[in-house]
C-alpha cells in the first residue's frame, strides 16, 4: 500500500490558499480571477516537475496526466474543483485537487505505471459564484453545457462565461473536442470534505459516499390582506406570514417525522410585504429546498406541502402559487469504485463510514458517463462555506490514502 506525505499536502493547500482575494477572511478564489490564474501556474509547475503532460482545456479545466502502460485505454480521473465562494474554506475542493496531485506525486516516487493512464483534474466554477448556477466546469465536460450555455451564463457585471474564458486565454469554441463520452474514461474519484457533520460526529475521519441526494426547489408565494395592524380585529385578518409560519413549521415536523430519515427539507429565504411594524402582511414569498437520496422522500415532502399549503390557505382566506425553482435527481455512485475505496480503507487500517452525500458534487455529473466514486474527509463541526471551514491534516491525508490506492486498483 502507497503512503502520501503529510508535510507535502499541508503545504499544498497552505500554498493555494495564499492564492486568495481576501486573505484573513476566509478563502476565495474565483473562476477566470488572477488567484485561479496563480493556482493553475502552481498546479502546472508541480505536474510539469513530475514529468505529467499538462494542459488547460478550452473552459479552465486543468488536467495533468500519467500515461499509463496501455496508454490507449481510458484512463482513471480524479480531483475536484479549484474556485471557491466568496470567503469560503481553504480545503471545499482544493482538499480533493491537493490529494490527486499528491496521489500523482506518490505513484511516481515509487516508479508504478498502472495499465490505465492517471489523470488528475482541477474544476473551473463548480461553486457558481461567478456565473450562477454552479457545475460549470464538469457540465460542459460531460456535454450537458453547450457553448451557446457558457454564452448566457453572466456574472454581475453582464460578462459571459464563454467571454471570461477567452479573456483569460482560452478558447472555448475548441469545447466540443474536450467533451467526455461514455467509454472516454475507466473511472473518476472525487475526494472532498464531507461539509457536514456526520463524520465529525462518529470521530470518523474518512466517508466513502454511496449516492448524492437529489434537489427539489420550490418557491411558494401566499397572498392575503395587507391592513392596518391597530383597527383590524384578529377574527377579520388575512395574515399571509402567519399563514407561512404555519406552513415553516409544518415542513420541519413533516421532514423530521412523516418521511426517511435521509430527508431533509430547508425554507432559507423568505420575503414579507410590506415588511413593516404596523400592517398586517398581505404578501410572503419563500423557499423550499427539499433532498433526499431516495425519490419517494422528496415526493412525499412535497405532496404533504402542497395539502398543508391548501389547507392553510383556506383557513386564513389566502390565494397561493407554487413554483418550480430548480430540480436534480439522486445519483447511486458505483459499487465497483465504492468497493475499491472500501478495500483500500480496509487494507490502510483506515476506519470509514458508507454514507450519502447532501450536497450537489461535480462527480454527480460523471456518473452519466462513466463509474464514478466520492472520498469524504472529516470537517471539523461540519462547517463549509465559511472561514471557519477546517480540516484536520492528519485525516485528510488518510483521505489521500485511499484515494490513491483505490485509484491504483482501479488502473491496474
Ligand atoms: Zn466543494
Amino acid at each position: 500500500m502507497l503512503e502520501t506525505n503529510l508535510e507535502r499536502i499541508k503545504d499544498h493547500i497552505e500554498t493555494l490558499n495564499t492564492f486568495n482575494s481576501t486573505p484573513g477572511k476566509g478563502c476565495t478564489r474565483l473562476s477566470f480571477s488572477p488567484e485561479h490564474k496563480k493556482a493553475i501556474d502552481y498546479l502546472t509547475e508541480s505536474c510539469k516537475s513530475l514529468g505529467l503532460e499538462v494542459l488547460v482545456d478550452p473552459i479552465g479545466n486543468f488536467r495533468a496526466k500519467l500515461k499509463g502502460r496501455e496508454p490507449d485505454l481510458p484512463p482513471v480521473m480524479f480531483g475536484s474543483h479549484i474556485d471557491t465562494v466568496l470567503y469560503g474554506g481553504k480545503f471545499d475542493g482544493a482538499a480533493g485537487v491537493v490529494a490527486a496531485l499528491e496521489a500523482l506525486t506518490v505513484i511516481k516516487e515509487h516508479k508504478v505505471q498502472p495499465k490505465h493512464s492517471l489523470e488528475m483534474i482541477a474544476l473551473v466554477e463548480e461553486e457558481g459564484s461567478s456565473f450562477g448556477g454552479g457545475l460549470v466546469g464538469s457540465k460542459a465536460l460531460v456535454g450537458k453545457y453547450t457553448l451557446e450555455d457558457l454564452k448566457k451564463l453572466k456574472n454581475d457585471e453582464g460578462l459571459s462565461f464563454y467571454e471570461a474564458a477567452k479573456r483569460f486565454g482560452l478558447n472555448p469554441d475548441e469545447l466540443e473536442r474536450y467533451v467526455l463520452r461514455k467509454g472516454d474514461l475507466k473511472a473518476l474519484l472525487e475526494l472532498h470534505i464531507e461539509q457536514g457533520k456526520i463524520l465529525y460526529s462518529k470521530s470518523i475521519p474518512v466517508g466513502v459516499v454511496e449516492a448524492i441526494v437529489g434537489i427539489k426547489q420550490l418557491s411558494l408565494t401566499l397572498e392575503g390582506m395587507a391592513n392596518h395592524a391597530g383597527t383590524t380585529p384578529m377574527n377579520m385578518r388575512h395574515d399571509a406570514l402567519v399563514g407561512a409560519s404555519k406552513i415553516i413549521t409544518f415542513i420541519e415536523h413533516c421532514a423530521k417525522e412523516d418521511v426517511f430519515d435521509t430527508t431533509v427539507a430547508t425554507v432559507g429565504k423568505i420575503w414579507c410585504f410590506p415588511n413593516v411594524t404596523n400592517v398586517i402582511p398581505g404578501k410572503v414569498t419563500f423557499t423550499v429546498d427539499i433532498r433526499d437520496i431516495k425519490k419517494e422522500g422528496i415526493e412525499r415532502v412535497e405532496q404533504l406541502l402542497r395539502e398543508k399549503v391548501r389547507q392553510v390557505s383556506e383557513d386564513h382566506g389566502l390565494n397561493y402559487s407554487i413554483d418550480l425553482v430548480g430540480e436534480s435527481d439522486s445519483v447511486k455512485l458505483s459499487d465497483k469504485v465504492i468497493s475499491a475505496i472500501q478495500n483500500a480503507a480496509e487494507k490502510l487500517g483506515i476506519k470509514y463510514l458508507r454514507m450519502p452525500s447532501g450536497a450537489g458534487h461535480d462527480s454527480a455529473l460523471f456518473t452519466e458517463v462513466t463509474d464514478v466514486g466520492m472520498i469524504f474527509v472529516q470537517s471539523i463541526e461540519g462547517i463549509s462555506h465559511a472561514p471557519e471551514e477546517d480540516t484536520k491534516y492528519d485525516d485528510l491525508k488518510r483521505g489521500c490514502d485511499v484515494l490513491v490506492n483505490a485509484l491504483l486498483d482501479i488502473a491496474q
